[in-house]
């Protein structure tokens, strides 16, 4: 990467970490009660690596496969590097998945937390789980339906003992998202859970002052995705 290049990385970089303190700071939360998931999907291995030099540890991917392409020589190099799942899961990927990430954060089905518990146990591991709730009651979308969500939440936790902090959603495209982030945290807090994962490129500040405490940013900082 020209360093020309790479120094406009960090630039982006820097100003959405300084537009998520001052969201924080207007919502009247202390500036660590939001954490930045640089959404890495499709990016290089050496774009990655300069926000690893600028400090930066927490990433989300979407593709299991992707992932596992890209992190594990970056893990062994960046010892406390935090993964996310951001993207659907499979059952099939299960293996893989619980291998390399932390958290997974699209848990929105029994099925899928059956074999999460199975496969976590098998492995010794032990991660944090977010359960993805379908806020815009969209078909093609991944997520449980908002009704369904605190059953699937007492399943992973009583009969499967996952550790489930929180929820996530992606509200509908082209739609305002305040009302899906306000029916996410009301949710949220209704399931007593901390972690609220909601907010993009497009509405991360918004999401911020809606109670998010993980924001998802990809485009801000990279640029468009080819
Ligand atoms: C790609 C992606 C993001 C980041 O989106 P941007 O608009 O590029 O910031 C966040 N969350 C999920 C689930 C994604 O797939």
């Amino acid at each position: 990467m020209e360093e020309k290049e790479a120094s406009a990385l960090r630039d982006r970089y820097q100003a959405v970490c300084s537009n998520i303190a001052r969201a924080a700071r207007q919502a009247g939360r202390p500036e660590s009660s939001v954490q930045l998931v640089v959404a890495s999907k499709t990016q290089s291995v050496e774009a990655i690596e300069e926000l690893l030099k600028a400090g930066h540890r927490l990433f989300g991917e979407n593709r299991v496969q992707e992932a596992c392409e890209k992190w594990p020589e970056l893990k062994a190099r960046y010892p406390d590097i935090r993964l996310h799942l951001i993207g659907p899961l499979q059952t099939n990927k299960v293996k893989e998945a619980v291998e390399l990430f932390d958290v997974i954060e699209t848990i929105d089905r029994d099925r899928l937390a059956v074999a999460l518990a199975k496969e976590q146990a098998k492995q010794g591991r032990k991660l944090t789980y977010f359960l993805e709730v379908n806020v815009g009651a969209e078909d093609q979308k991944a997520g449980t339906p908002v009704a369904s969500a605190p059953e699937l939440h007492r399943s992973c936790v009583r009969d499967l003992g996952l550790s489930v902090t929180g929820l996530m959603c992606i509200p509908p495209a082209g739609q305002q998202a305040s009302p899906y982030f306000a029916l996410l945290a009301k949710l949220a807090s209704s399931l007593n859970l901390p972690e609220l994962s909601m907010g993009m490129t497009a509405d991360y500040p918004l999401a911020i002052e809606l109670g998010a405490t993980y924001v998802r940013v990809g485009t801000a900082i990279f640029g468009d995705r080819k």
